[in-house]
């Protein structure tokens, strides 16, 4: 049991159908493939709905994606009432593309926040139409017209958004690349993922295991919705698609 999954959104997050066989089922129904795109909750990035096609052409829905004891055991979970497939059974996975592709566009787009309020990130939640992100930012000098704005210079410069792996010890050498305060970067085989924003990175590069658009543009229209003060020295970002409302 708990062997690990190929994560092929690690590669890949355009792959919005893959293969994979089943190679075990845990106590509550939960599906375990040798190799997945479905990403899993983590890192504050909701795990991927879709389904799975059987040999026979009849579908398992699947309501939610999450990790088991590590982050590289994927756990799919059926929606309640599907039947199960068999050990060894070979499944065409389908994610809901359409969900997935906007998360990809909030994740990218809190990475581009983060560019824009280079402040310690103290929590984040990406979500379909909302997003939001927590900021160690003392003092609120800062507007949401302001903060759109530069977003919006950022997306429309179409920077490329690519991933490459670093190596444990190059992360220690440079504590700065770490912005979240309170989650650790994902490490594993003493690699560590990047994601990095622009040519050579130079707009950013940040430990990150979620999945991302290509080239900044993808985001697409945002603006900030909202700045809440949480706390003396917290600030909550929320980030919405489409242009800001006029009030
Ligand atoms: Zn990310």
């Amino acid at each position: 049991m708990a062997a690990p999954t190929e994560t092929l959104f690690r590669e890949d997050a355009y792959l919005s159908t893959a293969e994979g066989e089943v190679v075990g089922l845990n106590d509550r129904g939960g599906i375990l493939l040798d190799r997945t795109n479905f990403y899993a909750t983590s890192g504050g990035q909701p795990g991927d709905t879709g389904f799975f096609e059987r040999p026979d052409g009849s579908r398992i829905a699947i309501a939610g994606t999450i990790t088991g004891e590590t982050k590289n055991e994927i756990i799919h979970v059926p929606a309640p009432g599907q039947a199960l497939p068999a050990v060894g059974e070979t499944l065409v996975l389908h994610i809901d593309w359409a969900r997935r592709y906007r998360l990809m566009r909030m994740h990218t787009a809190c990475h581009l926040l983060s560019v824009v309020c280079p402040f310690p990130i103290t929590g984040a939640a990406v979500g379909e139409d909302d997003s939001r992100v927590d900021l160690d930012l003392p003092d609120a000098g800062v507007t949401k017209e302001g903060v759109t704005e530069e977003l919006m210079k950022l997306v429309n410069a179409n920077h490329p958004v690519f991933t490459r792996w670093i190596t444990e010890e190059e992360l220690n050498a440079n504590p700065g690349l770490v912005k979240s305060k309170n989650v650790r970067p994902p490490v594993g085989a003493g690699r560590i993922r990047l994601v990095c924003i622009g040519e050579n990175a130079v707009i950013d590069s940040q430990p990150c295991g979620g999945t991302h658009v290509s080239e900044t543009q993808e985001v697409g229209e945002i603006h900030i919705g909202k700045i809440e003060k949480k706390g003396r020295e917290n600030r909550r970002f929320r980030i919405r698609f489409g242009a800001m409302p006029a009030n």
